[in-house]
């Protein structure tokens, strides 16, 4: 059997509200790995312990932060979860396969610019800075 390793896991920044999408490999994940915002902001942190996936996010929601906890071999089945925020319900990451997660975030960027440009901060799609 092909265990099909190849998930990201994409997470708001708390600072600048920005996605980062990162590489989930299972097997190199049993060092907690820190994974920053290209604004310099700490946003996750990310590690294995008894095959438990183990994953600490600053949330720009509430400012809180939250852990998540899954097992490994669910993470291996499912082709996508999606996290949010137990205080505000708030969407703050997604994990799983690759192709899913660049997808979401696509989809939320989107969105997210569609609202920006619906409350005037921006007025034009082509102005975007992200991507
Ligand atoms: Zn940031
Ligand atoms: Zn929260």
């Amino acid at each position: 059997m092909i265990v099909n390793t190849l998930n990201k896991i994409a997470v708001k920044c708390s600072e600048c509200g920005k996605y980062t999408v990162a590489d989930l490999n299972l097997f190199k994940l049993k060092v907690p790995t820190n994974v920053m915002c290209e604004c310099g902001n700490s946003i996750f942190k990310v590690y294995i312990k008894d095959n438990k996936l183990i994953i600490n996010i600053s949330c720009i929601a509430c400012d809180d932060n939250h852990s998540y906890i899954f097992n490994v071999k669910d993470i291996i089945k499912k082709q996508l979860l999606i996290l949010s925020c137990p205080v505000t319900g708030m969407e703050i990451a997604f994990l799983g396969k690759g192709d899913y997660v660049d997808k979401v975030v696509d989809r939320y960027m989107v969105d997210m610019y569609e609202l920006l440009n619906y409350l005037g901060i921006i007025d034009k799609k082509e102005n975007r800075i992200v991507k």
